[in-house]
């Protein structure tokens, strides 16, 4: 089968892998769309311990295929989006529902486990959950994603009515908008790319501000006579967490959700003066994924607008040079022809 698999740094190649098969416990996948995530960008970029092969891809949702021994509950053809890990289950962050923080976790698609741009994939089928037919297989592709910024928005205090600003509108930005729209908040979005405010504003944004323009903080003052009280910060380049201390208001929160790979500084004074309450978000619970699943079959969020690109498995190394300049690209999805 035809798959994306890192190269060396800076480098993906089209490789041809075999079929898995299922292993007890697992299912075999084939592939109907797969996301291209930030976090494939960084691990392209940076290496982070892969060797080269690694088939890459964790942002999936396919068809069962092939179920390995032990496995119940599933049946062939049934369509499933799946956390890109295998949990263990046991440990005690696994009992406290914290799976992605699993002592013996093994990644899918970034290294450890082969991942999903590919025609089959296989995992485990406790990773697995399943997509009813009104989720198309593209927006089953966008669970993970969005499972993000959910997760974000669970670790803030946002209640309805509130007024919050998102800081970027790249695909997590745009994630976690959706999601604040979904709870009811008003949301103001700080981009400075045109076209991908424009994509927040057809996800449902309130305002967009050019933060080169205007400050957002001023923007969100005007709206509401207060400061900001909760940022998520959805951007992840130096500088901005700094800038979302100084944005925000006394004893207000900021969410870091945009993923810096750098070393970055804060001043701490900034933080003082304002008794900021400072919160990072990985990815997501089990629960965030049934939430999603839910949310998408009732309409509570619509999000195909996020999708700017749709593209064959062969256009992958390509398109991972392009995205090192994302532009108005947003999320990008690998689709195989069922
Ligand atoms: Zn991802
Ligand atoms: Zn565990």
């Amino acid at each position: 089968m035809k798959a994306a698999a890192f190269r060396r740094q800076n480098e993906m190649e089209i490789v041809d892998a075999p079929v898995p098969t299922a292993a007890p416990g697992d299912v075999v996948l084939k592939v109907h769309d797969c996301g291209i995530c930030g976090s494939d960008l960084h691990a392209c970029q940076y290496g982070m311990g892969m060797h080269a092969g690694s088939i890459m891809g964790h942002e999936f949702c396919g068809e069962i295929r092939e179920i390995g021994a032990g496995v119940d509950g599933f049946r062939i053809g049934e369509r499933v989006a799946g956390l890109p890990f295998a949990f263990c289950g046991e440990c005690d962050r696994c009992k406290n529902g914290m799976a992605v923080h699993c002592r013996n976790l093994k990644g899918l698609g970034l290294g450890q486990l082969p991942g999903a741009y590919a025609e089959f994939v296989a995992c485990p089928a406790a990773s697995l959950f399943k997509l009813p037919d009104s989720i198309s297989s593209r927006d089953g592709a966008l669970v993970e994603p969005l499972s993000v910024g959910l997760h974000a928005i669970k670790r803030s205090r946002l209640r309805a009515g509130m007024t919050v600003l998102v800081m970027g509108a790249g695909p997590i930005g745009l994630a976690t908008l959706t999601w604040a729209k979904g709870k009811g908040a008003t949301v103001v979005v700080s981009e400075i790319a045109q076209g991908r405010g424009e994509l927040a504003l057809r996800l449902g944004a309130d305002i967009i501000v050019n933060p080169r323009v205007q400050n957002p903080a001023d923007k969100v003052r005007e709206l509401t006579g207060r400061d900001p009280e909760l940022i998520l910060e959805c951007i992840g380049i130096k500088g901005t967490l700094g800038e979302a201390i100084r944005m925000v208001a006394p004893r207000g929160e900021v969410v870091v959700v945009g993923v810096c790979m750098e070393t970055d500084e804060i001043q701490p004074l900034q933080g003082i003066l304002r008794e900021a309450e400072v919160k990072f978000a990985l990815a997501y619970d089990p629960a965030d994924f049934d939430e999603t699943i839910e949310a998408l079959a009732n309409g509570t969020i619509r999000p195909q607008p996020m999708v700017t690109d749709i593209i064959g498995v062969q256009q992958v190394p390509e398109m991972f040079q392009a995205l090192r300049h994302p532009g108005n690209h947003a999320k990008v999805l690998v689709e195989f022809p069922q």
